[in-house]
């Protein structure tokens, strides 16, 4: 497997590494101030939180290979998932020079359908915005309820997808052969497991035009029935 051969698990020695070098700095005694021990805790927590979201990825992914995914249904109200996905990353988004702008009503909004996968799909499309749109100006969130669900959409002022990759970014291991991409850590699958996810849900990920040449993902989700 292409995956197994490197390019994907390499992935997940970059933040044992920082994990480790940290902790070992902090043991080792030499640092005695109060700011720097804070900040290493702060890399050590920011760090745990990407290997669980590459090893998401990686279970996902294999469990979709063998037909092992499943799902559960619950009732959601994605107005505070959103919130709460928001909050937990708002440093990273804003030591990215990104001004949030969240489109959303208070109130909750109630949708049956499976709250990890949500949260999985939106976890990869805030990490590529940081990762490829990063200095772009603004990410955007924005959430309105539908007939028969809701959508979300995540919105960046980065430089966009170019024209000739808008549908192969969804496909496995497609990454965009440019100088933005070659710099960041990737596998070409996030992407590809999310729209799998929305689309096992019954809903979609589509890519649609951003403003500012920049991309928006629109994740469909479809009101579910209990299995
Ligand atoms: P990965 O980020 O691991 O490479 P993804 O499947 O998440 O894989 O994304 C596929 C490719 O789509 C990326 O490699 C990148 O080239 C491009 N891409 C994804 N999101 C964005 C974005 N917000 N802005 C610009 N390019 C993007």
């Amino acid at each position: 497997r292409v995956w197994a051969r490197g390019r994907g698990w390499g992935q997940l020695k970059t933040p044992l590494t920082s994990i480790r070098m940290v902790a070992e700095l902090m043991l080792s005694g030499r640092v005695r101030d109060e700011k720097k021990m804070s900040t290493y805790l702060s890399v050590i927590v920011g760090e745990s939180q990407r290997l669980t979201r590459l090893i998401n990825n990686i279970l996902d992914f294999s469990r979709l290979e063998q037909g092992r995914k499943t799902y559960r249904t619950a009732e959601v109200d994605l107005t505070g998932l959103l919130k709460r996905i928001i909050e937990a990353h708002r440093l990273r988004i804003t030591e990215e020079d990104l001004e949030l702008d969240i489109h959303m009503d208070e109130d909750p909004l109630r949708v049956k359908t499976d709250p990890d996968a949500v949260e999985q799909v939106v976890l990869n499309l805030l990490d590529n915005a940081l990762k490829y749109a990063g200095s772009g100006r603004f990410l955007r969130f924005d959430l309105e309820r539908r007939q028969s669900g809701a959508v979300i959409r995540v919105c960046d002022g980065g430089p966009g997808i170019p024209e000739g990759h808008r549908d192969r970014i969804f496909d496995r291991f497609h990454r965009v052969d440019d100088s933005l991409t070659s710099v960041q850590p990737g596998s070409g699958l996030g992407l590809s497991i999310a729209r799998q996810l929305m689309r096992d849900l019954g809903g979609d990920l589509v890519l649609e035009s951003g403003p500012d040449n920049g991309c928006c993902f629109r994740v469909e989700i479809l009101e579910r029935e209990r299995e």
